[in-house]
Parts: structure tokens; sequence; C-alpha cells
């Protein structure tokens, strides 16, 4: 499936709690709407994985459930920012200052974010479908999952704060079937301009 509208510049930031299906969603947005999907976490396992400079940098960090210090993943992501027109971040930006360093690097190309979505759901609830995950994370243990939480109630609020008041945030809740959430992601990206999809859009 590709079209026009897949040609166009497209860049939007998933920000939500651990847990709550942001990867799965990238992941169908990425298939869906033709974009790149960066995620961080994965970035970053990968580089733990290989044993990188970065990796070993990252581990301990990672380990805890803290954030990864923000020069380090910045100086990671923003090349494939730059070299991708069509984008869904995954994982970033996770405090203001990533938030900022992002503005920079797409305000230097003349390029802006289309959207920050809110994937949202209550502490209660991604607790429980982490607890439920089989993939087995080395940081999906309970005290590492409550500081993860922590650190996105202290760290990344600021940042969905930071998109509502430049007029791009908008949130979906998760706290419902995950084919449910998806489909209004869907809605969403469509309406955005993200692609015409499988519903013709004459815009609003
Ligand atoms: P995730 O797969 O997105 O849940 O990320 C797993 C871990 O990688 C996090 O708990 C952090 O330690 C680190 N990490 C991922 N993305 C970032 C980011 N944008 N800033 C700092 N640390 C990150």
């Amino acid at each position: 499936m590709h079209s026009a509208a897949q040609d166009a510049e497209f860049g939007l930031v998933l920000i939500g709690p651990p847990g709550v299906g942001k990867g799965t969603q990238a992941a169908q947005l990425r298939d869906e709407f033709g974009l790149a999907h960066i995620a961080t976490g994965d970035l970053l396992r990968a580089h733990r994985g290989q044993g990188t400079e970065l990796g070993r940098q990252a581990a301990t960090y990672m380990s805890d459930g803290r954030l990864v210090p923000d020069g380090l993943v910045v100086a990671m992501v923003q090349e494939r920012i730059r070299e991708s027109p069509r984008f869904v971040l995954d994982g970033f930006p996770r405090s203001l200052a990533q938030a900022r360093a992002l503005a920079e690097v797409l305000l230097v190309e003349r390029r802006r974010l289309t959207a920050a979505v809110f994937v949202e759901a209550p502490d209660e609830i991604v607790i429980e479908r982490i607890a439920g995950r089989d993939e087995g994370r080395d940081d999906d243990n309970a005290a590492t999952v409550r500081r993860r939480l922590e650190v996105f109630h202290r760290s990344t609020a600021p940042v969905i704060a930071y998109y509502e008041v430049l007029g791009i945030l908008h949130r979906i809740d998760a706290a419902r079937p995950i084919d449910e959430v998806y489909a209004d992601t869907q809605r969403l990206l469509s309406r955005l301009g993200g692609t015409p999809s499988s519903v013709s859009f004459t815009g609003a």
C-alpha cells in the first residue's frame, strides 16, 4: 500500500507509561502508515547486547529502571530522526531536556512534529500488563517496574504538559482492549494526514 500521502513528512511521538502497549502500537503504525519506528529502549537493548561502549554505559540505568542520561540517548537517536522523513518515536522524549533536543534537531532541518500521542492508563493496569508479559525482560520485576513508573510520573509527565502547551497533544485511553485502542490511534493518524488508510478522509 503506497500513496502520495506516504511520501509526505510525518513526525509522531508516542508517550505513555511502561507496559501501556506503546511498542505494539508503534510497530502497527510503522507497517500501516509507512513510518520509521524509532524505539530508544530497543536501540539501547541492542547496544547492550552488542556490548558497545554506549551499551555498557546504559546497562545499569536500564536494569535499575532509571533514565539513561539525556546526552547519550539524544546522541543515539538524532541521526535516525534526521534521516527519517516519516517516523514514530517510541519511548523518546522521556524528559524535558530530550523534548527540547528533539525540537532543535527538527528545527535545524525546518521540520516539525505532527503530533504527540499520550497513550494513557492507570498504574494498576500497566502493572498488571507487565506482570502478564511473556518476553521476560530483565527490567520487568516488581521493584524496577515501580521505579519506571515513578520516573514516568516525575520526568515524563512534564513532556506531556510541554506538548499540550504547544497544542499538538492527543490522548488515547489505553485502559481498554488493545484492538479498540489501536482503532482510535489509527483514526487519529488518518485525521492528522498520516495516510488515507482504508477510510477516505476529506479533511475538516
Ligand atoms: P523501554 O523499552 O522504552 O521501556 O525502555 C527500557 C529502558 O531503557 C528504560 O527503563 C530506560 O532505562 C532506558 N530508556 C529507553 N528510552 C529512554 C529515553 N528516551 N531516555 C532515557 N532512558 C531511556
